[in-house]
């Protein structure tokens, strides 16, 4: 009903305004939602069909996080999730998704595959819950090249279950320059796994790993790039220092990074410097500060949407070495109050649109020529 109405304006506006129409024209709305270091980013077609990947923390944090979810759907004006993507089976990435599809219907759950880092709430949620949650919707295990049919875009699984793509995406496939240097890097089990999707609406493209970590950004990115330039990066496993190396960063040449990290999850010293001498990269923009990255490293709070419950003194300038885990670990500081999204609006033609949902800040990204996708 929504589809076809927006449809019939779309029809209406160019046959009435022909020359006005790429400017009328609705763009690709995407809303990343804070879940506290966990991940929920929420594309939105413009004739309103849904992708979601991922959805925020278990837990405590489910019921928080499938509201925070929530409210970006209910701003995005949808009644249904059309597409969620489970990237892995960690809990900051499938938490919130039984509290979600009982209040919104989910008509496709897209995953790996089976959980391969054996955890007993994990493996729990997998044989009881799940099955049960897509028994009247679809079901679809990814797989590398699988296209998610969203018309007006082009959505294709780069990586899942361990592997990518072997061949490059349409214009793309040029040799990376920084294979030479690469450093393998360590991993859990289920990060690698990470379903990883590219997304394109005419001139503007975009790309999302999940925690796809180094060895893995390596095989996709070595020795030829194959997913090409982006306008956008999104994710960055939280800005964790087992994912994001140059062979990927640096490579993909984003315009724009949003990093879903958390207030002292990812930011870390050496993920910041590659993303600030990252070539053409023109703004990062964080869900949090970290305190992992301190004045140090991190932007201008301008482009930071969320603050922490506490009011807090200035951060400090030196990062924070991050404690060592386990039960002695001090906690982090929490931010279970208002939260703001980034909001990513894209056109057809390549430009975009980042706003801050805390401050208001907003700022556009005009349309670049190319001169080859790479
Ligand atoms: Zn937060
Ligand atoms: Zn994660």
């Amino acid at each position: 009903m929504r589809a076809s109405t927006a449809v019939l304006l779309a029809l209406a506006l160019a046959v009435v305004v022909p020359a006005a129409q790429t400017r009328t024209a609705k763009p690709l709305d995407v809303y990343v939602v804070d879940v506290e270091g966990g991940n929920a980013t929420l594309f939105v077609s413009p004739a309103g069909e849904s992708l979601l990947i991922d959805s925020g923390n278990a837990g405590a944090g489910a019921v928080r996080d499938a509201g925070r979810i929530m409210a970006a759907v209910k701003e995005a004006g949808l009644t249904r999730i059309d597409h969620l993507i489970t990237t892995h089976w960690h809990g900051d990435h499938f938490g919130g998704l039984a509290e979600l599809a009982a209040r919104i219907p989910i008509r496709n759950f897209i995953d790996h595959g089976p959980n391969v880092q054996p955890a007993a709430a994990t493996d729990e949620f997998l044989q009881n819950t799940y099955p049960r949650l897509y028994a009247t919707a679809r079901h679809t295990i990814a797989k590398p090249g699988l296209t998610i049919p969203i018309a007006g875009l082009e959505v294709t699984v780069v990586t899942s279950a361990g592997e990518t793509i072997k061949t490059a995406l349409p214009g793309a496939g040029s040799a990376n320059r920084s294979c030479a240097s690469f450093k393998p890097g360590e991993n859990n089990a289920e990060d690698p796994m990470s379903v990883g999707t590219y997304v394109r609406f005419g001139q503007f493209r975009t790309v999302h790993l999940g925690d796809l970590t180094k060895n893995k950004e390596f095989e996709l990115m070595c020795p030829n790039n194959r997913i090409g330039a982006v306008d956008v990066l999104l994710g960055l496993h939280h800005g964790v220092d087992t994912s994001n190396s140059e062979v990927l960063v640096h490579a993909l040449r984003p315009r724009v990074a949003i990093m879903n990290n958390g207030t002292r999850k990812g930011g870390q010293p050496e993920v910041m410097k590659t993303l600030h001498s990252s070539p053409g990269l023109e703004d990062l923009w964080q869900m949090h500060f970290s305190e992992l990255s301190g004045q140090e490293y991190t932007v201008p709070g301008l482009f930071i949407a969320n603050l922490l419950d506490e009011p807090s003194a200035a951060m400090p300038v030196a990062p924070m070495s991050p404690p060592q885990p386990g039960p002695g670990a001090p906690p982090a500081p929490v931010h279970n109050g208002t939260a703001y999204w980034i909001k990513l609006s894209a056109h057809a033609d390549g430009s975009f649109t980042v706003t801050n949902g805390r401050n208001g800040f907003s700022k556009t990204y005009a349309a670049r020529g190319r001169t080859g996708t790479d």
